[in-house]
Protein backbone atom coordinates (compact mmCIF):
# COMPACT_ATOMS: atom_id res chain seq x y z
CA UNK A 1 0.00 0.00 0.00
CA UNK A 2 1.27 3.14 -0.78
CA UNK A 3 2.62 5.43 1.51
CA UNK A 4 -0.19 8.16 0.61
CA UNK A 5 -2.87 6.23 1.76
CA UNK A 6 -4.60 7.56 4.76
CA UNK A 7 -5.59 5.12 6.99
CA UNK A 8 -8.13 5.24 9.76
CA UNK A 9 -7.99 1.79 12.67
CA UNK A 10 -10.44 1.83 15.35
CA UNK A 11 -11.66 0.18 18.45
CA UNK A 12 -8.55 -1.86 18.60
CA UNK A 13 -6.37 -2.31 21.69
CA UNK A 14 -3.02 -1.10 21.54
CA UNK A 15 -0.06 -3.23 22.56
CA UNK A 16 2.65 0.04 23.37
CA UNK A 17 6.68 -1.22 23.42
CA UNK A 18 6.64 2.01 26.74
CA UNK A 19 8.47 0.32 29.76
CA UNK A 20 5.57 -0.68 31.27
CA UNK A 21 4.32 -2.47 28.06
CA UNK A 22 0.65 -0.99 28.62
CA UNK A 23 -1.90 -2.52 26.41
CA UNK A 24 -4.55 0.83 25.87
CA UNK A 25 -7.71 -0.55 24.98
CA UNK A 26 -10.48 1.09 22.49
CA UNK A 27 -8.43 3.25 20.55
CA UNK A 28 -8.19 4.89 16.75
CA UNK A 29 -5.49 5.05 14.98
CA UNK A 30 -5.04 7.56 12.16
CA UNK A 31 -2.11 6.86 10.18
CA UNK A 32 -0.95 9.27 7.22
CA UNK A 33 1.93 9.60 4.98
CA UNK A 34 3.09 6.64 6.74
CA UNK A 35 3.02 7.96 9.84
CA UNK A 36 0.94 8.36 12.81
CA UNK A 37 -0.84 10.91 12.91
CA UNK A 38 -3.65 10.30 16.08
CA UNK A 39 -4.15 7.82 18.77
CA UNK A 40 -7.77 8.41 20.31
CA UNK A 41 -11.45 7.24 21.29
CA UNK A 42 -13.62 7.89 18.66
CA UNK A 43 -11.59 9.87 15.79
CA UNK A 44 -13.60 11.18 13.07
CA UNK A 45 -10.95 11.74 10.54
CA UNK A 46 -11.33 11.07 6.77
CA UNK A 47 -9.63 8.06 5.40
CA UNK A 48 -8.88 6.23 2.49
CA UNK A 49 -9.41 3.10 4.30
CA UNK A 50 -10.98 2.32 7.55
CA UNK A 51 -10.43 -0.73 9.48
CA UNK A 52 -12.63 -1.92 12.37
CA UNK A 53 -10.15 -3.28 14.82
CA UNK A 54 -12.66 -4.37 17.70
CA UNK A 55 -11.42 -7.60 19.26
CA UNK A 56 -8.20 -7.44 17.47
CA UNK A 57 -5.11 -5.38 18.85
CA UNK A 58 -2.79 -2.87 17.01
CA UNK A 59 1.13 -3.93 17.69
CA UNK A 60 4.12 -2.19 15.90
CA UNK A 61 5.71 -3.91 13.48
CA UNK A 62 7.37 -7.10 14.09
CA UNK A 63 11.27 -7.54 13.18
CA UNK A 64 12.24 -10.73 11.94
CA UNK A 65 16.40 -10.76 13.38
CA UNK A 66 17.33 -13.39 11.49
CA UNK A 67 16.87 -14.87 7.67
CA UNK A 68 17.66 -16.09 4.33
CA UNK A 69 15.42 -15.03 2.97
CA UNK A 70 15.28 -16.47 -1.05
CA UNK A 71 15.56 -19.72 0.84
CA UNK A 72 11.44 -19.79 0.63
CA UNK A 73 12.65 -21.21 -2.70
CA UNK A 74 14.17 -24.24 -1.01
CA UNK A 75 11.64 -25.02 1.08
CA UNK A 76 10.16 -28.81 1.76
CA UNK A 77 13.47 -29.73 -0.07
CA UNK A 78 15.48 -31.53 2.63
CA UNK A 79 14.04 -31.54 6.67
CA UNK A 80 15.14 -33.17 9.64
CA UNK A 81 18.47 -33.40 8.80
CA UNK A 82 21.58 -32.61 11.17
CA UNK A 83 23.09 -28.53 10.08
CA UNK A 84 26.06 -30.16 8.80
CA UNK A 85 24.70 -33.01 6.58
CA UNK A 86 21.87 -30.77 5.47
CA UNK A 87 24.26 -27.81 4.33
CA UNK A 88 27.26 -29.99 2.77
CA UNK A 89 24.76 -32.91 1.01
CA UNK A 90 21.68 -30.80 -0.25
CA UNK A 91 21.82 -27.06 0.56
CA UNK A 92 25.49 -25.78 -0.65
CA UNK A 93 25.09 -28.36 -3.79
CA UNK A 94 21.47 -26.46 -5.06
CA UNK A 95 22.76 -22.98 -4.11
CA UNK A 96 25.58 -23.61 -6.42
CA UNK A 97 22.96 -23.08 -9.28
CA UNK A 98 20.85 -20.41 -7.96
CA UNK A 99 20.86 -17.47 -10.38
CA UNK A 100 20.43 -13.68 -9.33
CA UNK A 101 16.33 -14.22 -11.03
CA UNK A 102 16.27 -16.92 -8.16
CA UNK A 103 17.55 -14.91 -5.27
CA UNK A 104 14.92 -12.25 -6.56
CA UNK A 105 11.72 -14.30 -6.67
CA UNK A 106 12.36 -15.97 -3.74
CA UNK A 107 12.80 -12.39 -1.60
CA UNK A 108 10.51 -11.79 -2.99
CA UNK A 109 7.93 -13.82 -1.67
CA UNK A 110 9.96 -14.21 1.84
CA UNK A 111 8.98 -10.30 1.38
CA UNK A 112 5.23 -10.37 0.59
CA UNK A 113 5.02 -13.26 3.60
CA UNK A 114 6.40 -11.25 6.19
CA UNK A 115 4.26 -8.02 5.53
CA UNK A 116 1.23 -10.25 5.67
CA UNK A 117 2.01 -11.46 8.70
CA UNK A 118 3.10 -8.29 10.58
CA UNK A 119 6.63 -8.07 9.85
CA UNK A 120 8.15 -4.59 8.74
CA UNK A 121 11.64 -5.02 9.26
CA UNK A 122 14.22 -8.49 8.66
CA UNK A 123 17.39 -9.25 9.27
CA UNK A 124 18.92 -11.26 6.11
CA UNK A 125 22.26 -13.17 4.91
CA UNK A 126 22.74 -14.59 1.24
CA UNK A 127 24.22 -13.84 -2.02
CA UNK A 128 22.78 -11.49 -5.11
CA UNK A 129 22.04 -9.46 -2.00
CA UNK A 130 21.28 -6.60 -4.35
CA UNK A 131 18.37 -8.71 -5.74
CA UNK A 132 17.07 -8.70 -2.52
CA UNK A 133 16.70 -4.86 -1.75
CA UNK A 134 15.29 -5.14 -5.40
CA UNK A 135 12.67 -7.14 -3.71
CA UNK A 136 12.26 -5.12 -0.08
CA UNK A 137 11.75 -1.94 -2.47
CA UNK A 138 8.77 -3.00 -4.71
CA UNK A 139 7.14 -4.78 -1.62
CA UNK A 140 7.35 -2.23 0.82
CA UNK A 141 9.94 -3.63 3.53
CA UNK A 142 12.89 -2.54 5.99
CA UNK A 143 15.62 -5.46 4.67
CA UNK A 144 19.28 -5.30 6.82
CA UNK A 145 20.82 -7.19 3.97
CA UNK A 146 23.94 -8.96 4.34
CA UNK A 147 25.97 -10.55 2.02
CA UNK A 148 27.56 -13.81 3.15
CA UNK A 149 31.06 -13.62 3.53
CA UNK A 150 32.14 -17.79 3.12
CA UNK A 151 36.30 -18.56 2.87
CA UNK A 152 35.12 -21.33 0.78
CA UNK A 153 32.62 -19.42 -2.09
CA UNK A 154 29.73 -18.31 -2.11
CA UNK A 155 27.26 -18.93 -5.68
CA UNK A 156 27.90 -15.27 -6.30
CA UNK A 157 32.10 -14.47 -5.86
CA UNK A 158 34.22 -17.32 -5.28
CA UNK A 159 37.45 -15.20 -3.34
CA UNK A 160 37.33 -14.38 -0.22
CA UNK A 161 39.17 -10.94 -0.28
CA UNK A 162 36.61 -9.88 -3.05
CA UNK A 163 33.35 -11.06 -1.15
CA UNK A 164 34.98 -8.72 1.38
CA UNK A 165 35.33 -5.80 -1.58
CA UNK A 166 31.62 -6.60 -2.78
CA UNK A 167 30.50 -5.85 0.85
CA UNK A 168 32.12 -2.18 0.92
CA UNK A 169 30.66 -1.39 -2.11
CA UNK A 170 27.08 -2.79 -1.19
CA UNK A 171 27.49 -0.85 1.60
CA UNK A 172 28.81 2.17 -0.37
CA UNK A 173 25.82 1.71 -2.98
CA UNK A 174 22.82 1.47 0.00
CA UNK A 175 23.88 3.71 2.86
CA UNK A 176 21.51 5.82 3.87
CA UNK A 177 18.82 4.12 1.64
CA UNK A 178 15.13 4.75 3.13
CA UNK A 179 14.55 1.08 3.42
CA UNK A 180 17.49 -0.74 2.89
CA UNK A 181 20.59 -0.88 5.72
CA UNK A 182 23.78 -2.80 4.23
CA UNK A 183 24.85 -5.07 6.85
CA UNK A 184 28.56 -6.97 6.85
CA UNK A 185 27.99 -11.12 6.83
CA UNK A 186 30.16 -13.39 7.91
CA UNK A 187 28.91 -16.80 7.88
CA UNK A 188 30.36 -18.10 11.11
CA UNK A 189 33.51 -19.33 12.53
CA UNK A 190 33.38 -21.82 10.53
CA UNK A 191 33.42 -20.88 7.30
CA UNK A 192 35.52 -17.42 7.80
CA UNK A 193 38.91 -17.74 9.60
CA UNK A 194 39.98 -15.47 12.10
CA UNK A 195 41.81 -12.74 9.70
CA UNK A 196 38.99 -13.12 7.59
CA UNK A 197 36.30 -11.78 10.63
CA UNK A 198 39.35 -9.36 12.16
CA UNK A 199 39.11 -8.05 8.50
CA UNK A 200 35.32 -7.49 8.45
CA UNK A 201 35.36 -6.24 11.93
CA UNK A 202 37.60 -3.31 10.90
CA UNK A 203 35.31 -2.65 7.63
CA UNK A 204 32.72 -2.50 10.37
CA UNK A 205 34.99 -0.03 12.05
CA UNK A 206 35.56 1.63 8.79
CA UNK A 207 32.03 1.82 7.61
CA UNK A 208 30.13 1.99 10.74
CA UNK A 209 28.49 -1.07 9.47
CA UNK A 210 26.83 -3.58 11.26
CA UNK A 211 27.88 -7.02 11.57
CA UNK A 212 25.61 -10.40 11.01
CA UNK A 213 26.79 -14.19 12.19
CA UNK A 214 25.86 -17.52 13.35
CA UNK A 215 27.44 -18.42 16.45
CA UNK A 216 27.28 -21.75 18.63
CA UNK A 217 24.35 -22.85 16.10
CA UNK A 218 25.05 -26.37 16.97
CA UNK A 219 26.37 -28.46 19.16
CA UNK A 220 28.48 -29.88 16.72
CA UNK A 221 29.91 -26.25 16.09
CA UNK A 222 30.63 -25.25 19.88
CA UNK A 223 32.55 -29.04 20.25
CA UNK A 224 34.34 -28.43 17.14
CA UNK A 225 35.81 -24.77 18.49
CA UNK A 226 36.50 -26.21 22.09
CA UNK A 227 38.60 -29.01 20.47
CA UNK A 228 40.23 -26.33 17.43
CA UNK A 229 40.69 -23.35 19.99
CA UNK A 230 39.69 -24.86 23.67
CA UNK A 231 36.93 -21.94 23.87
CA UNK A 232 33.55 -21.65 23.03
CA UNK A 233 32.48 -19.75 19.69
CA UNK A 234 31.35 -16.69 21.97
CA UNK A 235 34.77 -17.13 24.42
CA UNK A 236 36.47 -17.53 20.77
CA UNK A 237 34.82 -14.41 19.12
CA UNK A 238 35.76 -12.53 22.47
CA UNK A 239 39.28 -13.69 22.73
CA UNK A 240 40.24 -12.26 19.02
CA UNK A 241 38.64 -9.12 19.46
CA UNK A 242 36.07 -9.45 17.16
CA UNK A 243 32.77 -8.85 19.63
CA UNK A 244 31.87 -5.29 19.61
CA UNK A 245 28.37 -3.14 19.99
CA UNK A 246 28.01 -3.47 16.36
CA UNK A 247 27.77 -7.67 16.16
CA UNK A 248 24.48 -9.20 16.10
CA UNK A 249 24.65 -13.07 16.73
CA UNK A 250 22.14 -15.57 15.73
CA UNK A 251 21.50 -18.70 17.56
CA UNK A 252 23.96 -18.40 20.36
CA UNK A 253 21.66 -19.96 23.29
CA UNK A 254 23.40 -22.77 22.95
CA UNK A 255 26.56 -21.45 24.04
CA UNK A 256 27.04 -21.54 27.81
CA UNK A 257 29.60 -19.25 27.77
CA UNK A 258 27.29 -17.00 29.87
CA UNK A 259 26.33 -19.11 32.38
CA UNK A 260 29.98 -20.34 33.47
CA UNK A 261 29.80 -16.88 34.57
CA UNK A 262 32.16 -15.75 31.93
CA UNK A 263 30.06 -13.19 30.39
CA UNK A 264 31.53 -11.52 27.22
CA UNK A 265 32.11 -7.79 27.05
CA UNK A 266 30.06 -6.33 24.65
CA UNK A 267 28.20 -9.07 22.98
CA UNK A 268 25.08 -8.30 22.01
CA UNK A 269 23.07 -11.20 20.36
CA UNK A 270 19.67 -12.39 18.92
CA UNK A 271 18.22 -15.77 18.87
CA UNK A 272 16.02 -18.17 17.04
CA UNK A 273 16.29 -21.45 19.37
CA UNK A 274 12.76 -21.38 19.56
CA UNK A 275 13.39 -24.49 22.17
CA UNK A 276 15.48 -22.95 25.05
CA UNK A 277 13.05 -21.62 27.67
CA UNK A 278 14.89 -20.23 29.86
CA UNK A 279 15.65 -16.68 31.60
CA UNK A 280 19.35 -16.27 29.35
CA UNK A 281 17.03 -16.70 26.34
CA UNK A 282 14.60 -13.92 27.28
CA UNK A 283 17.55 -11.63 28.32
CA UNK A 284 19.56 -12.09 25.17
CA UNK A 285 15.89 -12.07 23.33
CA UNK A 286 15.46 -8.22 24.87
CA UNK A 287 19.18 -7.02 24.29
CA UNK A 288 18.81 -8.16 20.51
CA UNK A 289 15.31 -6.60 19.89
CA UNK A 290 17.15 -3.42 22.40
CA UNK A 291 19.69 -2.55 19.97
CA UNK A 292 17.31 -2.36 17.28
CA UNK A 293 14.81 -0.07 19.09
CA UNK A 294 17.49 1.79 20.38
CA UNK A 295 19.81 2.64 17.09
CA UNK A 296 18.82 1.11 14.26
CA UNK A 297 15.69 0.11 12.83
CA UNK A 298 12.56 2.59 13.36
CA UNK A 299 9.77 0.31 14.07
ZN1 LIG B 1 21.18 -18.63 9.36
Amino acid sequence: MGGNVEILLTEGAIVTQDEDRRIIKNQDVFIKDGKIELIGKNLRENADLKINCRGKVIIPGLINLHTHSPMTLLRGYADDMLLENWLKEKIWPIESNLKAKDVYYGALLACIEMVKSGTTSFLDMYFFMDEVAKACKEVGIRGFLSPGILEFGTPEVKDVQDQMKMSKEFIDKWRGDELITPVLGPHSIYACSKDTLLEIKHISEEKDALINIHVSETRKEVVDSEKKFGMRPVEYLDGIGFLCDRVIAAHPARDKTHKRGKRCSNQHTCLRDEKRGSRFREKVWNEACGIFRWNRIPM
